[in-house]
């Protein structure tokens, strides 16, 4: 019965990703719905549909790759293209918690000749850094080339390259001036010991799928897509995991960011007519404090130095 309830599908409003096994085991295929992330991403960064579309691909990446993660550990992709948009960011931890920013989220160029957003002009050539954290805290990065700035093929290419593990990516947002109408992706892999013909089944089957943003749109859920992608590799679900826009900042981590600036820029603010405004980069969370709070806060870093100088 508790494999039941946990495998019951989630309301078809919400994010979730769902991971199954095909090819008797050996290969793992990650499907998830994001549409609900990308859509909070867009409203917090007021971005352009351009910028929307492309961090919603790289906020998809990250969800998909983060589906097993445990405890304190956490993924970090940063495209750090030379193209209008600046670089792009998202962070993925345990939980199917993710968050996500551009530099520049008001950038925009036309469509490109095949009508769709021009990802690949926004983003611009660059590279890819991905950092592992493990549950120790110790970050590991690699950093590949872009492949084409389309982000899906650019995961694709650093699984290939940096990791050596042949993958299928496919991500997509699907939206309109008015806003996102669907997103989603899938990650499908081969695990240590496969047969290297199962990617061959597993790419034959994924270029015949229509694009995932469409199969979202047209209501397939992440066990469909996982049951497509794994057509006539007996593929089965393992687990369901929500899937949300969550960021981690709060008050006490913004007060000790700026206990990092140092006590000349402090008493710079303590000294200010106006309150002093911090925003939180990765989800624009603005956060205010007033001279006396700065004042406070000079007053209470100065204590914790004395006394752990005693
Ligand atoms: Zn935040």
């Amino acid at each position: 019965m508790t494999v039941l309830r946990l495998l019951k599908t989630p309301p078809v409003h919400k994010d979730y990703s769902a991971t199954g096994v095909a090819a008797g085991d050996s290969a793992r295929i990650v499907a998830a719905r994001t549409t609900g992330i990308v859509t909070e991403a867009q409203a917090r960064h007021g971005a352009s549909p351009t910028v929307t579309a492309a961090l919603g691909r790289l906020l998809t990446g990250a969800l998909l790759m983060g589906s097993s993660l445990r405890g304190k550990e956490r993924i970090t992709l940063q495209v750090q293209g030379k193209g209008p948009a600046g670089a792009l960011i998202a962070d993925v931890v345990a939980g199917g918690r993710v968050r996500g920013y551009p530099m520049r989220p008001r950038a925009e160029l036309p469509l490109n000749a095949g009508g769709k957003f021009d990802v690949s002009g926004i983003v611009g050539d660059g590279f890819l850094h991905v950092t592992r954290t493990f549950d120790t805290g110790v970050p590991y990065t690699s950093a590949v080339p872009l492949a084409s700035g389309e982000i899906g093929d650019d995961l694709a290419h650093f699984f290939a390259h940096s990791e050596q593990v042949p993958t299928v990516v496919a991500v997509g947002v699907l939206a309109n001036p008015q806003g996102v109408l669907a997103a989603g992706g899938f990650i499908a892999q081969l695990l240590p010991g496969a047969d290297e013909k199962t990617i061959e089944f597993l790419e034959k089957n994924a270029r015949s799928l229509p694009q995932v943003s469409s199969l979202i749109r047209r209501g397939l859920s992440p066990e469909d897509i996982v049951a497509q992608v794994g057509h006539a590799l007996e593929p089965r679900i393992t687990h369901l995991q929500p899937a949300a826009f969550s960021c981690s900042c709060n008050r006490n981590r913004v007060v000790r960011a700026l206990i990092g600036l140092g006590p000349q820029e402090l008493e710079a603010m303590a000294a200010a007519e106006n309150d002093t405004e911090a925003t939180c980069d990765f989800c624009g969370q603005r956060y205010f404090f007033s001279p006396q709070e700065i004042r406070d806060i000079l007053d209470s870093a100065g204590e914790a130095k004395e006394a752990s100088q005693e």
